[in-house]
């Protein structure tokens, strides 16, 4: 009897299985204990209490931090609840289903070991949980992601007594900003011109001198608060976000190449990951007149960008062009601590970049630091590369706009974290490069 069960088990691959979509899911999970999540550190993210009763509940110790990665387990699932349903609801020991079979004791599901790095998560929702925003932090050259948070969160311990308010709220509290959010970029735009521009070869020596605001078509497109710069040439007009340099150039590159160039950098372009991701889209093309192409070199006009796909671009830059897959789940473990199945870094494109561009990049995104608009940065113990952006909000004249920072951080040459801060009206109230600035200090000096 035991050798004809072991015999079928085996063939079936030895596990017992829940497909997300099988109907029977409900009845499979009354004999599971649904395996945990943790942290790259091994802090519980995610376990199931059973009641002397029998009751199962799902708990979230860090609740609101982590709101956006786990997900929540009810009925319904979402994001790695659902996304890993079918591996904590599988065991990989045999002994575990023969004593099911036998003794009718529940199965404890496989568990899951993230590379979110725990401290850094905490941090990043501390820093937002006053404002609407959104932080991703990954490591470039494995593409592990170490934070990402989106806030108004919501705790995934109530989701079911809250959900009422939770689905009417005006602020979606359960829609990850930093995955689905898309927002005009602002200046952090100014990479994807820039390095068109470069691209262009007759384009890279361009110098213009900025009188604080330009007239294209209809419109005045103003520097921030309408300072002139005078004489920029690429590596001035970068390090001071310059608009007049930028909207001019982005006329002389065009529609067309503005849009292959983002194209390039996987901008209309999704990219597996275990979360959902709402696509990043750049619309421009020649068919625009001036006035929109120029709105489009700086970071308006119909550009609607993701924080996730823009920290993409950073990690590209930081690992010399070269993109490394996404991704969150490190390993699947069973009970006893035996890995099952271990999630490696993954080459998507060695060449999204050249070493010659990537190495142009890195030069004007130091300038930012070392002389421009993210000075603040230039003391922290590590070098950092970046772009700040602020980002006009169509609606209503008075409303704040949103505030960006994206980059990396080197030490010893070597690429540490790509990171992306984006705060939805914060401009002046609240902005992102103070955030960057905690983040990175606490990393370094923890
Ligand atoms: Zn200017």
């Amino acid at each position: 009897m035991i050798i004809f069960l072991a015999k079928i088990m085996l063939i079936d691959g030895s596990r017992i299985r829940v497909n997300t979509y099988n109907p029977r899911l409900a009845k499979a999970e009354e004999h599971y204990i649904r395996g945990s999540i943790y942290d790259a550190s091994g802090n519980l993210l995610a376990y199931t209490e059973v009641e002397s009763d029998g009751t199962k509940t799902r708990v979230y110790p860090f609740g609101e931090a982590y709101a956006h990665v786990t997900g929540y387990s009810l009925r319904s699932k979402t994001c790695l609840e659902l996304a890993l349903n079918e591996k904590l609801l599988s065991s990989d020991r045999f002994t575990d289903q023969l004593e099911y079979l036998f003794g009718g004791d529940d199965i404890l599901g496989n568990n899951a070991i993230l590379t979110i790095d725990g401290g850094l998560q905490q941090k990043a929702y501390d820093l937002l949980s006053s404002v609407h925003g959104a932080v991703v932090i990954s490591e470039p050259s494995t593409g592990k992601i170490l934070a990402l948070v989106s806030t108004p969160s919501y705790d995934p311990n109530t989701v079911s007594e809250n959900w009422e308010d939770l689905t009417n709220r005006e602020d979606s509290p359960l829609y990850s900003r930093a995955m689905q959010g898309q927002y005009p970029p602002g200046s952090t735009f100014k990479i994807i011109t820039a390095l068109a521009a470069f691209r262009h070869g007759d384009l890279r020596n361009y110098v213009y001198d900025c009188t604080g605001d330009v007239e294209i078509g209809h419109t005045i497109l103003p520097c921030y608060n309408s300072t002139a710069h005078g004489e920029q040439d690429i590596y001035d007009a970068f390090a001071n976000s310059c608009n007049t340099y930028f909207a001019t150039l982005g006329i002389q590159v065009g529609g067309k190449d503005l849009r292959s160039t983002a194209e390039s950098l996987y901008l209309n372009d999704r990219i597996d990951f275990a979360l959902p991701q709402s696509m990043s889209r750049v619309t421009v093309s020649d068919a625009d007149n001036e006035q929109m192409i120029a709105e489009t070199a700086i970071g308006q006009g119909q550009n609607q960008i993701t924080p996730f796909s823009m920290n993409m671009i950073a990690s590209v830059i930081a690992n010399q062009g070269m993109l490394y897959a996404p991704y969150i789940v490190d390993r699947i473990e069973n009970t006893d601590g035996k890995t099952v199945e271990k999630y490696l870094p993954s080459l998507y494109d060695r060449n999204v970049l050249t070493q010659e561009e990537a190495e142009y990049m890195e030069g004007l995104m130091e300038g930012v630091v070392s002389r421009g608009t993210a000075y603040m940065l230039s003391d922290l113990p590590c070098t950092v590369y970046g772009k700040t952006g602020t980002a006009q909000v169509t609606e209503g004249d008075d409303t704040e706009p949103h505030s960006w920072f994206t980059g990396y951080t080197k030490t010893n040459g070597e690429a540490d974290l790509a990171i992306t801060v984006m705060i939805e009206n914060g401009a002046e109230s609240y902005p992102a490069l103070p955030v960057v600035y905690e983040l990175l200090s606490y990393y370094y000096n923890r």
